[in-house]
């Protein structure tokens, strides 16, 4: 889990080319504006899969999937946001902060620490009185 604030997630998918992180997936050709190819979301025979570079959104003519490179990640690899979140930004250079799952656990413990040291002092400091 990481902590995505809008800026970040905005960068993330600034840096996320839509019509690059689906071109390895699917084989995409330029028609007009956008990129035509072979949805990889239901069986497609003709090319009714577009992506528009422009909008950075996906839209399927077949199935009607349709979203941005997050949501094209999420359905592709099976994640969900935050991890589809984590693999884009690793693709993509951008470094997550600190202060993830990791460390509010680890915030958590020494929270728990202190009350038990406060709890132990005190339950010492009553037997002694
Ligand atoms: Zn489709």
């Amino acid at each position: 889990m990481v902590r995505l604030t809008p800026e970040l997630r905005e960068e993330i998918r600034r840096r996320s080319d839509i019509a690059e992180i689906i071109g390895q997936y699917v084989h995409l050709k330029r028609v007009g504006r956008g990129l035509i190819g072979r949805c990889p979301f239901h069986e497609d025979r003709t090319p009714s899969f577009s992506v528009s570079p422009e909008r950075q959104v996906f839209y399927c003519f077949g199935c009607q999937a349709a979203g941005d490179v997050f949501t094209f990640v999420m359905r592709k690899e099976g994640l969900d946001f935050p991890e589809a979140v984590a693999f884009l930004a690793r693709r993509a250079g951008v470094r997550l902060p600190e202060g993830g799952e990791d460390a509010r656990r680890r915030s958590e413990r020494e929270e728990l620490l202190r009350a038990l040291a406060a709890a132990a002092d005190w339950f010492v400091g009553s037997l002694e009185g």
